[in-house]
Formats: structure tokens, sequence, C-alpha cells
């Protein structure tokens, strides 16, 4: 799945297209159009705008132009292809193949080039006008006073506050499994019990683990990653890890050295 360092590099990639003019839209898919956003509007209100600037806010890409925002979710799958080139061409749960009906949306720009969303899975989505106010501080720029903010008087599991996009936007599911084994604390304890010198460990540990996986060059490649499958041991010390489900996603971690 594309977590949030991947989907800087798309925004990145898109940020070429800052400054040229929408010719055609491509919107075969009523479903990929997400909220009140129609195929039907997206052709009308994004042809003829001009592209501004491409920003970005957790996983949601928004371009803006001089008409409306368009915002770009990339689901489990989704990949973007700005002038034929792909920033990243292999994601973990890619399929090597390529069919013309994945191709969700698509922008072709006067003068030159073009801008594709390829989902194979189909779970990412366009939609005009995002609502920005319901995500939380962008994680790669995260503070200790905003990550503080995010966990006080939350009696949810650590975990599930941590991937609620209205408290920190952009953690997924295998960052912070990984964030939260560095950091030695467990994903089950409740938000608010954290003293402050456990906050400050966990946030230098939100921020070094997304260095390093920015380094390797992306998400599914954290330390823990290897002992991810049932009967999986804990790389650091050998512990058996325990499988759960915590906030609705599968969580691994290590009881021996996470508490
Ligand atoms: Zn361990």
């Amino acid at each position: 799945m594309p977590e949030i360092i991947e989907v800087e590099a798309y925004r990145r990639a898109i940020s070429a297209t800052e400054g040229r003019r929408i010719a055609q839209v491509h919107a075969p898919d009523e479903w990929f159009a997400k909220g009140d956003t129609t195929t039907d509007a997206l052709r009308l209100e994004l042809t003829g705008a001009r592209i501004e600037e491409a920003r970005r806010i957790g996983k949601l890409v928004i371009l803006d132009t001089d008409g409306p925002r368009l915002g770009l979710r990339f689901g489990m799958t989704g990949k973007i292809v700005v002038d034929g080139a792909m920033p990243i061409d292999h994601l973990l749960y890619d399929s090597p193949r390529h069919e013309p009906a994945w191709d969700r949306f698509g922008l072709e720009f006067e003068g030159r080039g073009a801008m594709v969303l390829r989902d194979p899975r189909r779970l990412g989505g366009v939609q005009l006008d995002p609502d920005e106010s319901r995500l939380g501080p962008d994680a790669l720029s995260l503070t200790l006073g905003q990550l503080s903010q995010a966990l006080a008087g939350s009696t949810v599991a650590l975990k599930a506050r941590l991937l609620d996009q209205r408290r920190v936007a952009g953690l997924g599911n295998l960052l912070v499994d990984e964030a939260l084994w560095r950091a030695r604390l467990s994903p089950v304890r409740e938000a608010r019990s954290l003293d402050p010198k456990e906050t400050a460990r966990l946030h230098r540990h939100i921020r070094r683990t997304l260095a390093v996986l920015g380094e390797r060059g992306g998400s599914h490649t954290g330390d823990l990653h290897p002992g991810r499958e049932r009967g999986g041991c804990c790389p650091r010390d050998g512990a058996p890890l325990r499988r759960e489900q915590v906030g609705g996603r599968t969580t691994y971690w290590c009881p021996a050295h996470q508490s």
C-alpha cells in the first residue's frame, strides 16, 4: 500500500504539472468519483483549469487550480504516472501487469503531457474540493506538541489513535507497527497513558522510522517487517510476536520488549 513516503514521492512527481492548463479530463468510472463529486462535474469543472500547486496532507494529494481543488487518494494499489513515468514502479501489493481499465482517472494538458491515476484494486478515488479540515497535522512534519495533543485524554488504544487520520494524517498500519516496535511501546495501551518521556520517545521514533523508510525507498522495508507473519519472531530479541486486531487492523507486536 502506498504509505505517506510514497504519496510524497507522487506529489513531487505531480508538481511537474504546475502551471499547465488541463485540456481534457479522463473520468470513465463513476465509482472512482468520491463524495458529492460526479464524473460529469470532474470534466466540467476541471477542463480549462490551470494547475497552480500540488500539496499533500497525510495520504491526500491536493491539486490547487484556478478553479476547484482536486483531491487524489491512492488506496491500496494506486500509483501515479506523470508524462509516462512513474516515481515508484514497484509496490508491495503491486501487479506487474497493466490493463488500460486500471487507468481510473487522468488529465491531459494543453501543449504537452498527461497525468494518470492507475489503480488495479480501485480503492483510491478523486474528489473536487475535499474537506481538508477533517485531517489532523501531517505526519511528516508532526511536532511533539501536536503528537501530545493527539494522544491527550484518549482512552482509545495507542495504535488506533495514531491511525485516526483526524488526529495525525498519514500514518498507516505498517508504519505505526514499526514505530511502536522501535519505541518499545505497546499498541494496545490507552493513548492517554503515555507519560511525557514516552511521548517524546514515540515522537522521536515516528520521525526516525519515516526517515529510515524514506532512505530505503518505501514503507514496507522496516526492521519489523520480516517478522510480520503467523508464527513470526521479534527481530530484536527473538520472542514470538503477538498478532491481533487493533483499531480494526492486523497488528504485530512484541510483548517481551513493548509495554
Ligand atoms: Zn522484542
